[in-house]
């Protein structure tokens, strides 16, 4: 036996009544998919109104490089929820990822990936397989901020919010507890990025003690996407950012079996977006064979978060009881239990006939009539006590052999009265003072100019009182770096707040 899908995703669900969503058929085998699901929710008795958009190829190639039109725009917003058919983004051009458009636009924080073995029936090596991805969506390196800052640099931002990681944390132990789940693992890259992820951490900590009844735990990244392909069961509940989140959902999908039989939901506060995992699988379009399943759980999770959890619960149970008769789509069959291969129309049909049965293996679902909603508070904004205590300036500079010690010696005689030259790195390594003759250099280097008056101890997070400078401070030292024929491409306020240097040290400081 294995258990149930009874996962409840809702902030705000709404009441029985029909409920009016947003759907897009996409691309590719969009949509075959859609209109297998939509005769399954219509055979099931959903109490749904349908506004259609158009969003995707089509409308990229016509010239909207984001993908979607302002009316479509206005269409969502009316609806609030929308089931999402796959879409193509073409390659090349300058067009914008839609999904990252959306997400990123309607707020929607949340990515809620439930992954799961159903064995025997779906080949996957763990039977007990059973956990619930939570990705950060809408921060980390996602904000999409990337600039070519040299001949040979490239920079992509990493932006991590408090509010941002707080809201997702809360949201994955708030959804722990509404679904009766045990256990909140973080995975984080912290030993490395110790202020971004270190943060994520920071704040997973803090929550988890909010939680008493629910365990929790953390793993860095690397160690924990390695556990999620050679021993998934051991997960529960899992939170991370945003990259991290997408590197492991596809893992674990994967890990499943098939990534044509796993939905997920975008929560937002206000809006709500479900879709298929898999994309729009070009190489099947249009030849009726590709598994609506993905999508199909998507819709259920759509229909508990409306406030239909009964229509859910009979899908659901009608789906594993295809499942179990051995009616599969070509990507989940095999030779020990598939009685029939089918069609994408013919498994939807399959699906129909089974609704209102219950599956004779599997746990039948079953979702509360009134589920409780997950509510998110987070914790208000305190203005932090903040010091300007120095400058890291990026310059751009191939002279002299690109000799460190040269570019040190030049810097030092420009840095005036109120600052000193700390450190220059390139890449993150020092090489200035006292750097080694071995580390490679780029023409991107990264010097780090520190408050005379300060006496920084900056290993030490200990720092004086008097370390302040002004951005007076700044602009004449840059003035004086481009006098002596330098090209700064880029500086980084050094501050500490309340107290705490808010700058990480370079390697070797
Ligand atoms: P894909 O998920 O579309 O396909 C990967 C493989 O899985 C293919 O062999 C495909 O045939 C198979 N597959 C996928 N869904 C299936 C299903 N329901 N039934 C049976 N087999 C299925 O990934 P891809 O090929 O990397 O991407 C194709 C396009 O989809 C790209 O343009 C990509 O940008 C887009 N995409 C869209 C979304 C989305 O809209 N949410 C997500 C991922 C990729």
């Amino acid at each position: 036996m294995i258990k149930p899908i009874t996962e409840q995703t809702n902030l705000s669900a709404a009441s029985q009544e029909t409920t009016n969503i947003a759907i897009a058929y996409g691309d590719g085998i969009g949509k075959e998919i859609m209109e297998a699901t939509l005769a399954i929710l219509d055979a099931a008795g959903a109490a749904l109104r349908y506004d259609t958009v158009a969003i995707g190829q089509e409308v990229y190639l016509s010239g909207t490089t984001s993908g979607i039109s302002d009316d479509a725009w206005d269409i969502l917003r009316q609806n609030r929820v929308f089931l999402k058919a796959p879409i193509t983004t073409p390659q090349g051009g300058g067009y914008k990822s839609l999904n990252v458009t959306l997400r990123k636009s309607l707020g929607l924080f949340a990515n809620v990936r439930p992954v799961k073995a159903y064995t025997p029936f779906i080949d996957c090596r763990f039977p007990n397989l059973d956990m619930v991805i939570i990705r950060e969506n809408e921060e980390d390196l996602y904000a999409g901020i990337e600039h070519q800052q040299t001949d040979e640099v490239i920079q992509c931002l990493k932006l991590v919010s408090r509010p941002g990681c707080e809201r997702i944390i809360r949201y994955a132990f708030e959804y722990a507890r509404t679904n009766g789940r045990r256990k909140v693992t973080c995975m984080t890259k912290d030993n490395i990025m110790k202020l971004t992820d270190g943060l994520f951490h920071k704040i997973f900590d803090e929550v988890a003690k909010e939680y008493p009844d629910i365990e929790n735990n953390h793993y860095i990244i690397d160690i924990g996407s390695a556990l999620i392909a050679d021993s998934p069961e051991r997960f529960d509940v899992i939170v991370t950012l945003n990259l991290y989140g997408d590197i492991i959902s596809d893992i674990a999908a994967q890990v499943a079996g098939s990534v044509g039989i796993a939905g997920s939901a975008n929560i937002g506060g206000d809006f709500a977006m479900f879709e298929a995992i898999h994309g729009s699988a070009p190489d099947i379009a249009g030849k009726n064979i590709a598994n609506p399943s993905g999508l199909l759980q998507a819709a259920c999770m759509m229909l508990v978060h409306v406030g239909q959890p009964t229509i859910a619960a009979k899908i659901q149970n009608a789906w594993l009881r295809t499942i179990e008769d051995g009616l599969h789509t070509s990507d989940i069959a095999s030779e020990a239990f598939t009685s029939q291969r089918l069609g994408t129309r013919e498994f939807a049909q399959a699906v129909i006939e089974r609704l209102g049965q219950a599956p004779r293996n599997f746990t039948p679902v079953h979702y509360p009539e009134n589920g409780k909603q997950i509510q998110i508070h987070t914790t208000p904004a305190t203005a932090l006590q903040k010091e300007l205590v120095g400058v890291d300036i990026f310059l751009h500079w191939s002279e002299q052999g690109r000799d460190p010690n040269a570019l040190g010696t030049t810097l030092e005689s420009v840095a005036g009265k109120s600052l000193q030259l700390k450190m220059i790195t390139n890449r993150g390594v020092k090489v200035y003072p006292n750097g080694l003759p071995e580390t490679f250099c780029t023409d991107h280097w990264r010097c780090r100019f520190v408050s005379h008056a300060s006496q920084l101890d900056a290993a030490h997070n200990n720092m004086e009182k008097t370390a302040q400078i002004s951005p007076a401070d700044i602009t004449a030292l840059l003035d004086r770096i481009t006098a002596a024929g330098m090209e700064f491409i880029k500086i980084e306020n050094l501050y500490r707040f309340d107290g705490t240097r808010g700058y990480s040290l370079g390697q070797g400081e």
